[in-house]
């Protein structure tokens, strides 16, 4: 795997950085208000994230098909997810379940010390591995994991964030924090509108406040 040049990184036409400023703009004006998640936005060139035939469409405020059945979640939900996430204390280390691309992983390396985050296939966790590496990203750790394996050890983590749908918190993901972590994730059964959620947990419970309503591909078991 080759290293990205400068001009790969920068993008022309559709996937210049024009485009990325017009895209942070757009998030400003959606609500984001976070200035180093937008500033994250404008550098991060999300059209290496997404198959070359379709990079026409990087810089809209769309999810968009990776391979395997699979999506890039929309910037706006991106944004949203992280500008939440940087409201917790002290964080130094975050756990991302769901690599898919890998996009989301690469704006939260840029604003967090140490991200670890896990996927379920094969085919894009080494997608993204390529893409780290090509992008020269080093406090990423990316494992092969549905999230029941390989990752205490990685623990304890400040914040989570699922960027799949999922029912309920399972309890190991929770025990995995300290006291004042917290998860982010869409809550609720897949093909139907899911809650984004925050979670803050005190005393080894977990307190909710829903954010807005979110539609992700469903949270799966075992590695494929
Ligand atoms: N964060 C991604 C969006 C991912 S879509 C991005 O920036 O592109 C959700 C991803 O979660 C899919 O790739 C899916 O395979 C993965 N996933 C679903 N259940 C999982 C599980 N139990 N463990 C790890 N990954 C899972």
């Amino acid at each position: 795997m080759n290293i990205y040049t400068q001009s790969e990184i920068d993008g022309i036409g559709f996937t210049s950085q024009r485009s990325r400023n017009r895209l942070a703009d757009n998030l400003a004006d959606k609500g984001i208000f976070n200035q180093k998640v937008l500033d994250v936005i404008k550098k991060t060139p999300r059209h290496l994230f997404m198959n070359s035939g379709l990079s026409q469409q990087a810089y809209e405020d769309l999810a968009v098909p990776i391979s395997c059945g699979q999506t890039i979640s929309q910037p706006f939900i991106v944004a949203k997810m992280t500008e939440q996430l940087l409201h917790t204390k002290n964080l130094n280390k975050v756990l991302e379940i769901g690599t898919g691309s890998g996009y989301q992983a690469a704006i939260l390396s840029a604003l967090i010390p140490e991200v670890i985050t896990i996927e379920r296939i094969k085919t894009l966790h080494q997608k993204a591995v390529d893409n780290f590496y090509a992008l020269q990203i080093k406090n990423i750790t990316a494992i092969l994991s549905d999230g029941d394996e390989n990752i205490e050890k990685h623990a304890p983590f400040d914040g989570i964030m699922i960027t799949a749908a999922i029912n309920k918190i399972p309890q190991h993901f929770t025990d995995l924090l300290p006291d004042g972590g917290t998860i982010i994730a869409p809550i609720g059964e897949t093909n139907k509108p899911q809650h984004l959620t925050l979670f803050t947990k005190y005393n080894d419970t977990l307190s909710e406040q829903i954010l807005l309503r979110v539609q992700f591909v469903p949270f799966l078991q075992g590695i494929a």
